[in-house]
């Protein structure tokens, strides 16, 4: 699924797309978090970038495991040892002979290990409700822009939803009518994904 694009231009899309949106994460977060969580994740994926050229000379899946140990030590908060141990677990998963069924299944692996890790599950409000639908639209063949759709649409639906995990969960009824940032920011990385891919279809 990654064969012909490479991981700059993965890790360059991800990190744009986090930048250019820090300041509308840190709003959602502020509403029913800390609002931290825009510079958060632009700090963790600044390092990442950072880290390029050293990442980029590992096979993909080791610049994977990398990218995932960085943004553990970077991201802080709940949410960077949630997405340092997706990166690290897919990274874990895949190979570089990998094919689509086989990144579905190191990509469900990843999402299992977020919710492991977080002691978390789908329904509580958080990135898992964007990483699950994400997960079925693959399991159902959909393509990168259709996964980014769901992902999209994931997040929109965190919106009603009572927070029963993390910072928000604090919040009881007041979390509902606000978008979970981290939820926001898989969405936004999935699109960046998609795009990439999309740009560099057929090269
Ligand atoms: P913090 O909550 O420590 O300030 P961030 O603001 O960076 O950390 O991240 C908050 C996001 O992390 C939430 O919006 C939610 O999506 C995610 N999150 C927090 N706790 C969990 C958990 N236990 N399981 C899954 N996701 C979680
Ligand atoms: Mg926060």
């Amino acid at each position: 699924m990654t064969g012909n694009v490479d991981f700059r231009s993965l890790v360059a899309a991800m990190a744009e797309t986090i930048a250019a949106n820090a300041e509308r994460l840190t709003e959602l977060d502020s509403a029913i978090g800390d609002g931290d969580h825009g510079a958060n994740m632009k700090r963790g994926f600044e390092a990442v970038s950072g880290d390029l050229e050293q990442l980029a000379a590992k096979p993909f899946p080791e610049a994977l495991k990398a990218a995932g140990m960085k943004l553990v030590m970077t991201v802080g908060g709940a949410s960077g040892p949630l997405f340092g141990t997706f990166f690290m677990t897919l990274g874990k998963e895949l190979t570089e002979e990998t094919d689509r069924a086989g990144f579905v299944t190191a990509f469900e692996k990843a999402v299992d290990a977020v919710a492991a890790r977080g002691k978390s599950r789908a329904g509580q409000k958080t990135m898992l409700d964007v990483l699950y639908p994400m997960l079925e639209a693959m399991k159902q063949g959909a393509d990168p822009d259709a996964v980014a759709a769901r992902a999209e649409a994931a997040a929109e639906a965190t919106i009603p939803m009572l927070a029963t995990r993390g910072r928000a969960s604090f919040l009881g009824e007041r979390s509902i009518g606000h978008m979970d940032p981290g939820a926001a920011s898989v969405a936004l990385l999935a699109g960046a994904v998609a795009q990439t891919l999309k740009s560099h279809e057929g090269a």
